[in-house]
């Protein structure tokens, strides 16, 4: 799951960066609206993280900008307290938002329900019948294992349980595991199957010979 940071304060963007990488998210962070806007157009994000007071264009700009063409979620992150901003965020279309300072737990527990909303479902646990995955714990079940994933393990999963029946490249689940500036390890998609499968059996992720990986739709 790959997020855009939009923060211009270096000790809060960081901050945050830690706190998603820990969680196992794919991470991209600029640091003035004219990037986020030109980032937006050429990547696919799965959720924005928007500061309001940003070099320019300010946060509301960009949201202006990316409204019409992105329904990519996003949450006004601001130190901004006044309610017209909020009202405005919100009625451009933001879909949640959070004052700072705030507690890390809470920005991912909004994150996560944001996402949730995005997904049409109200269930947090991801699931396709042969395997389970709490994103709050990063517990993985199938009727005969339970374990917990490191950080990679779980954001590999989930790429592809977001995704049930659908065929993910080596590229494609490379993003949902490395942001930017992260170097990507050669044979890193391969050592991850192997783990996921070690620990939950072979069955759980299917290889689709020179094209890449899926897990199945609807159990089968
Ligand atoms: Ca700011």
């Amino acid at each position: 799951m790959r997020i855009l940071l939009v923060e211009d304060d270096r000790m809060i963007g960081q901050g945050i960066v830690n706190a998603l990488k820990d969680a196992a998210y794919a991470v991209d962070w600029v640091t003035d609206g004219a990037t986020a806007i030109e980032s937006t157009a050429a990547e696919t994000y799965d959720l924005i993280l928007l500061d309001l007071g940003l070099p320019q264009p300010e946060g509301l700009e960009v949201l202006r900008n990316l409204r019409p063409r992105e329904k990519v979620p996003v949450i006004i992150v601001t130190a901004r307290d006044e309610v017209d901003d909020r009202v405005t965020g919100l009625d451009l279309g933001a879909d949640d938002y959070l004052v700072k300072p705030f507690e890390v737990r809470e920005l991912l527990a909004r994150m996560r329900a944001v996402l949730r909303r995005q997904g049409g479902g109200g269930q947090s646990v991801l699931s396709n019948g042969v395997v389970s995955l709490d994103p709050e714990t990063r517990e993985a079940r199938t009727e005969t294992a339970a374990c917990a994933l490191t950080a990679r393990e779980f954001a590999l999963l989930r790429a592809l349980l977001t995704r049930p029946g659908t065929i993910l490249t080596r590229s494609d689940l490379e993003r949902h595991i490395y942001g930017w500036n992260e170097e990507v390890e050669s044979n890193v998609v391969e050592f991850l199957i192997h783990a996921v499968r070690r620990k939950l059996g072979a069955e759980v992720i299917r290889n689709v010979r020179g094209v890449g990986w899926m897990v199945a739709r609807d159990g089968r």
